[in-house]
């Protein structure tokens, strides 16, 4: 089967001031990093062909397939909470969407494929770092059953992207349900153009809420995504780092890897982003930032909705909602996490005590949990006396359940993608050895098996290291 992709570009019919038509830019030398044979084949594509020098080509930007409309999307954003009216793809080109055999739409995105009229000061490229470390942990969150924007492939350019250095450049080819952000809807409310805010707003019903009838509606849904969304992230210690409105998607899916990070010592203040100086998007607050994204969002919407006191007092309740379904959420995958499938009084103080001690002891968010189930969380603490008075009151709650052992290895994973494993496998990747990227990703396709050759990425990191700051 050659290169043959089934394209049908919706975003590219929507009128011309949603985007610039632009082309990828060439690059020197394309080279094959990985292709996700797995999510090539979901899509209808042959991980053969893509793997090939024609497919390559089109991965590096080199060739535009038939049937492709690259693009960049305009978009605006909150940025740390600062207004930035314009922003756009400035080093991401979307080629077009594909449709899979079962009916499903994806967009396939070139991350790192050269400036667009919305780079502003930027080289519109990536290193590899970034490619690696989005390849590794958006296909993790994917095996840890968490909606996220997808990896299909990762070359490398044959150029170098200039840095503080001179590093390997990279493009990453991503996959999404739609690239249609927060920031979206921003730009053209901004610009008080409510002609597109309705074409805009049909596009992502029929798209992603099609049971939705209108403004109100999907802003019902978005929050309901979202909640659920955010639930999932905290219930696995996954701080995404860069909660601007742009880099939230109106799918509910995760969107924008940049310096994310999962946990190992559990605290809630933590923040790895080297860009994250006041800890706006550390670990306990990004539920509060959704909401606040929720509220830019639905502030877009109120032209389409009358603008009057009532379309206002429809919206907030829509926002006010959140809560009601993030919390019980929350609540039935942390019950999970230690056991439990029915519903008890004080289950949330157990759950919560727990995290007290977790962050008074510096204990591994991932090994505790997983640790529960086989004995080992005790370990985990370099005092025990506190973990045992909870453990007496969690052995006599969780005696109760049928098999609650085979329930928190089904919600607690035995590995997830540390940031000293991401760091190993880019600092290789830099010198052109793709081994410890490819073993990293093989264990992490089934992070709660507890395989005897994933024993070594189970390990929290010693103290030299580990890794606590990331950058983008
Ligand atoms: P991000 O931090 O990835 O959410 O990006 C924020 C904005 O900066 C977006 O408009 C990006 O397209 C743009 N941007 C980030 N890095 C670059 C780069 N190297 N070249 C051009 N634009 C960039
Ligand atoms: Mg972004
Ligand atoms: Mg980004």
């Amino acid at each position: 089967m050659a290169l043959d992709i089934a394209f049908d570009n919706s975003y590219a019919r929507l009128p011309d001031r949603f985007f610039v038509r632009q082309k990828p830019v060439p690059v020197a030398e394309p080279g094959l990093i990985a292709v996700n044979d797995a999510l090539a084949r979901r899509l209808g594509l042959d991980p053969a062909a893509l793997a090939a020098p024609e497919g390559v080509a089109m991965l590096s930007g080199n060739a535009v397939p038939e049937g492709a409309a690259p693009l960049a999307q305009a978009y605006a954003g909150h940025q740390f909470g600062g207004w930035v009216p314009q922003l756009g793809d400035g080093r991401a080109i979307l080629m077009g969407e594909v449709v899979a055999p079962d009916g499903a739409r994806f967009d396939i995105q070139l991350k790192g494929a050269g400036q667009t009229p919305f780079s502003r000061r930027g080289d519109g490229r990536a290193w590899i770092g970034p490619v690696i470390r989005e390849y590794i942990v958006s296909e993790a969150m994917a095996a840890l059953g968490v909606p996220t924007t997808r990896a299909l492939a990762a070359v490398t350019t044959g150029e170098p992207v200039w840095r503080e250095s001179a590093l390997p450049g990279a493009v990453l080819a991503r996959v999404a349900a739609s690239h249609v952000r927060v920031g979206t809807f921003q730009f053209f409310a901004a610009r008080q153009d409510a002609e597109a805010l309705k074409l805009l707003t049909e596009h992502v019903i029929n798209r992603h809420y099609p049971d939705a009838d209108g403004p109100l509606a999907l802003l019902d849904a978005v929050v309901a995504a979202q909640a659920r969304l955010l639930a999932r992230w905290m219930s696995l210690g996954f701080i995404h780092g860069v909660m601007n409105t742009d880099n939230m998607a109106i799918s509910g899916e995760t969107i924008d890897y940049g310096p994310c990070a999962f946990m190992d010592a559990y605290h809630p203040a933590k923040v790895f982003s080297s860009i994250d100086q006041f800890g706006r998007y550390a670990y306990a607050n990004q539920p509060r930032i959704a909401v606040w994204n929720l509220a830019q969002f639905a502030s877009c919407l109120l032209p389409l909705m009358g603008d009057e006191e009532p379309a206002i007092e429809a919206a907030t309740a829509s926002i006010n909602r959140f809560p009601d379904i993030y919390q019980p959420e929350w609540l039935r995958l942390f019950r999970a996490k230690i056991g439990l499938a029915t519903e008890a009084e004080g289950d949330d103080t157990l759950i919560e005590d727990l995290l007290t001690l977790m962050a008074e002891g510096q204990a591994d968010f991932t090994r505790t949990f997983r640790g529960l189930a086989d004995g080992g969380a005790r370990a985990e603490f370099a005092d025990p006396t506190g973990f045992d008075a909870w453990a007496a009151r969690w052995t006599d709650r969780v005696a109760r359940e049928d098999d609650p052992k085979d329930r928190m290895c089904r919600a607690n994973p035995f590995v997830i993608p540390r940031n000293h494993q991401v760091e190993a496998a880019i600092q290789a990747a830099v010198k052109g050895d793709y081994e410890p990227f490819s073993r990293l990703n093989d264990v992490l396709s089934t992070p709660f098996g507890e395989n005897p050759g994933a024993a070594e990425y189970a390990l929290a990191p010693t103290p030299d290291e580990e890794v606590r700051r990331t950058f983008c």
